[in-house]
């Protein structure tokens, strides 16, 4: 079964996740891919590849990803979060992280860790 990788940046880090995105398109596209509105927009559109959008974080996204993390649907995050500024959902952030770690889940929350995943 295809696996699924979920994609979510913060707004400073969007264009460092649509160039890791389009640097490993290739790999990307033997994947199901989800992610939060704006990111998975902004991937879809830099690589052609179909990006199912959830909705924007701040508005919930990182929630909806947390359940189907906790459905069982989701086998990865790669999560380009910003360390150097407050976010006005940092609850469901933390809870994204939680659940990531219950369940196991590899989330890469910076590009060198993301290359381990898709490696
Ligand atoms: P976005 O959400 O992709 O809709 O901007 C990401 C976030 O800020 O958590």
């Amino acid at each position: 079964m295809t696996k699924t990788i979920a994609l979510i940046a913060h707004d400073n880090k969007k264009d460092e996740l649509v160039n890791w995105a389009k640097q490993n398109a290739a790999v990307l596209s033997g994947y199901n891919l989800c992610g939060t509105g704006t990111t998975a927009r902004r991937v879809s559109e830099a690589t052609g590849l179909e990006v199912y959008r959830y909705l924007s974080g701040p508005l919930g996204g990182d929630q909806q990803i947390g359940a189907k993390i906790a459905e069982g649907l989701i086998d990865a995050v790669v999560f380009f979060c910003d360390p150097l500024q407050m976010q006005p959902h940092d609850p469901d952030v933390k809870a994204l992280l939680r659940i990531a770690v219950v369940y196991d889940v590899p989330i890469a929350t910076n590009k060198s860790t993301a290359d381990c995943i898709i490696k």
